[in-house]
C-alpha cells in the first residue's frame, strides 16, 4: 500500500523553533522553555521536555544568522571550508577532517549531511559533494553543513572501521574519557552535530551487501517522521536506531536524523548517488530552503517491518533476485552451491515483500544474512519493542545497520 504521510509546508523550520524532546536525552540538561510554538500536536508525542532547539544549535553569543563552528564566525551568503580535527588522538598528529558549510542568505534551519562514518562507505561521500557544490548561499534559506568523510582514518585504508578496529558508529555521543573511538566520537558530536537542527547520515549496506536506496528512521518519533516525508520516492524502513550510532545519539539530542542507505561498501555505484542527491535535493525543497528543483512526488511504500533471510549452509552464493524486486512467499531467492561437493540448497523467501538489501554474489558462510525483505504494515508501531518490529538477530543491529 501506498503510505500517505501529511507533509507540513515547512516541518523543519517548524521543529528549528520549537522541538519536543522525549525525556532523557543526552543534551537536553536543563532545558529552558522559552517557545510555545510546536509543530507536533500534543497528543502525538510523550509529554516531554520542551525547549528552543536554537538554544542548543548556536553558542549563545552568536547573532541571528551567524553561525559560529570550529572557532570560525560564518556570515549569511558565503561558503566556508572548515576542517574537524579530534586532535592528540593518533600519536600527537591532528588528522584534518574537511567541513564544508554553505551559510544562506535568507533564515532557516540548518540541516547536516554526514557520509563515510563507515571510511569503506564510498557513495555517501559523492552524494554529499554533488548537493554541497551545487548550492547557491545567495538562494539558500539556512545553512548546509556538509562532512564527506567523517572517518577519514578508515577512509585511507579503506576500511569500516578505525586503526583500533572499533565501529566509530557505536560510540556516539561519546565521552571524553573512553577509547579513542570515545574521543573521537564526542569531539565530532560537540564541534560539528550539536551544531544540526537535523541530520542526514549516510551509509551503504556492510561486508559486500548492497542495499537498495532507502531511509532508516525511527517512525515513533513525530519529528523523524516528518524528516522521512521530504525524501521523495525513497523506501522508508522503520528501524530502531542502535544504541551509539549517530542516528540515536543525534535524535535523543534532540535532532532529528535519518540513515540513508544507497548501495554497497567499497564502490562508487552512480545510480545509488544519483537516487540519493535527488532525495537530499527533495528534502531540501521540502524543508523551504531551496527553491529551484525538480519535485519527486511519488512517494514509496514505507517498510515499517524487516527480515533478513540468511544462508542455510556454506558455499558460493549467487542471487536469483535482483535488488528492489518484489517477492512473494516461497519465492526462490538464491542458490548456495558447495564448490567441492557441487551439491546445492536453495534459498526461499519466507515472506512477500521487496528485496531492499541483499548480499553481492560471494562466498558464505552458514549463518550469513543474505536477503533482506521489507514488508508492509498497516500503521506505525506505537510499542516500545524494536527487536519484535525487525526480527532479526541481535548481531544484525551491530553488523547489518548503518
Ligand atoms: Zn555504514
Amino acid at each position: 500500500m501506498k503510505m500517505t504521510l501529511t507533509v507540513n509546508p515547512n516541518p523543519l523550520r517548524l521543529i528549528a523553533l520549537s522541538v519536543l524532546l522525549v525525556t532523557g536525552n543526552a543534551l537536553a540538561g536543563e532545558a529552558t522553555n522559552d517557545s510555545d510554538e510546536s509543530p507536533i500536536p500534543q497528543s502525538q508525542t510523550d509529554a516531554g521536555q520542551e525547549r528552543s532547539l536554537g538554544d542548543a544549535a548556536k553558542p549563545e553569543d552568536s547573532l541571528p544568522g551567524t553561525l559560529t563552528i570550529l572557532g570560525t564566525k560564518i556570515p549569511p551568503g558565503t561558503v566556508e571550508r572548515l576542517s574537524w580535527s579530534a586532535t592528540e588522538l593518533f600519536a600527537g598528529v591532528p588528522i584534518a577532517t574537511p567541513v564544508l558549510v554553505v551559510s544562506g542568505n535568507l533564515e532557516g534551519p540548518t540541516l547536516c549531511l554526514t557520509a563515510a562514518v563507515h571510511g569503506d562507505e564510498l557513495n555517501g561521500i559523492e552524494i554529499v559533494r554533488r548537493v554541497m557544490h551545487n548550492l547557491e548561499p545567495a538562494e539558500l534559506s539556512g545553512t548546509v553543513i556538509g562532512v564527506p568523510i567523517v572517518n577519514l582514518q578508515g577512509f585511507r585504508r579503506g576500511s569500516r572501521y578505525l586503526p583500533d578496529r572499533r565501529d566509530l558508529n557505536r560510540y556516539f555521543p561519546g565521552n571524553t574519557k573512553g577509547s579513542a573511538a570515545s574521543r573521537i566520537a564526542y569531539s565530532f558530536f560537540n564541534d560539528v552535530v550539536s551544531h544540526c537542527d537535523a541530520l542526514v547520515d549516510l551509509h551503504t549496506g556492510s561486508f559486500e551487501r548492497s542495499n537498495l536506496p532507502q531511509l532508516r528512521a525511527d517512525l515513533r518519533n513525530p519529528d523523524v517522521l516528518a524528516l522521512t516525508a521530504g525524501f521523495g520516492s525513497t523506501v522508508i524502513l522503520h528501524s530502531t536506531p542502535a544504541e551509539g550510532t549517530l542516528r540515536h545519539a543525534a535524535t535523543a539530542a534532540g535532532i532529528p536524523t535519518v540513515t540513508l542507505e544507497a548501495g554497497g561498501p567499497t564502490e562508487l555505484e552512480i545510480q545509488e548517488v544519483k537516487h540519493g542527491v535527488k532525495g537530499v535535493q527533495t528534502l531540501l525543497h521540502t524543508l523551504g530552503m531551496v527553491r529551484k528543483v525538480r519535485l519527486w512526488g511519488e512517494s514509496e511504500p514505507v517498510y515499517y517491518r524487516s527480515s533478513w533471510v540468511r544462508a542455510n549452509r556454506g558455499g558460493i552464493l549467487l542471487a536469483d533476485v535482483a535488488l528492489g524486486s518484489t517477492v512473494r512467499e516461497g519465492d526462490l531467492l538464491g542458490t548456495i552451491t558447495d564448490p567441492m561437493s557441487n551439491s546445492s540448497a536453495r534459498l526461499f523467501s519466507p515472506h512477500s515483500g521487496r528485496i531492499i538489501g541483499m548480499a553481492r554474489n560471494q562466498v558464505v558462510m552458514p549463518g550469513f544474512a543474505a536477503f533482506h525483505i521489507g514488508i508492509e504494515a498497516e500503521s506505525v508501531p506505537t510499542d516500545e519493542s524494536g527487536d519484535e518490529l525487525n526480527p532479526h538477530d541481535a548481531d544484525d543491529s551491530d553488523s547489518l545497520a548503518e
